[in-house]
């Protein structure tokens, strides 16, 4: 969870000191969340390179569910409204079953309007 995430950072991040990250010399963002062109961004939706290749490979259960956030926030299906992770940008549904299910109603909701 994600108090898991934080309570890694503050136990065994080597950069973490002091509340601070010397990385950075400001507080981490896994923690506090950071700021990118003027907007903030929370906590949970930032991401610390050496934090993923030094300290998250020491807890197996804090990576997958570090890794397992970002897919759920990465896309939510237009047929089914699930979320799902998903490499290609384009596609809007999680798996072919909603695909072809969400084709065949514009079908015919495109008949109905050519019947009236
Ligand atoms: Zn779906």
């Amino acid at each position: 969870m994600e108090k898991d995430i934080k309570q890694l950072v503050t136990k065994s991040c080597a950069n973490f000191i002091d509340g601070k990250c010397i990385l950075l010399d400001r507080e981490c963002p896994l923690l506090v969340g950071g700021e990118y062109r003027g907007k903030k961004i929370a906590a949970s939706d930032c991401s610390c390179t050496y934090f993923e290749k030094d300290v998250l490979p020491s807890n197996k259960t804090v990576e997958a569910f570090y890794y397992g956030k970002e897919t759920v926030l990465n896309k939510s299906c237009k047929g089914c409204g699930k979320g799902f992770n998903s490499v290609s940008n384009r596609s809007a549904y999680c798996s072919d079953i909603c695909r072809k299910s969400a084709r065949k109603k514009t079908f015919i909701k495109a008949n109905q309007k050519r019947a009236k």
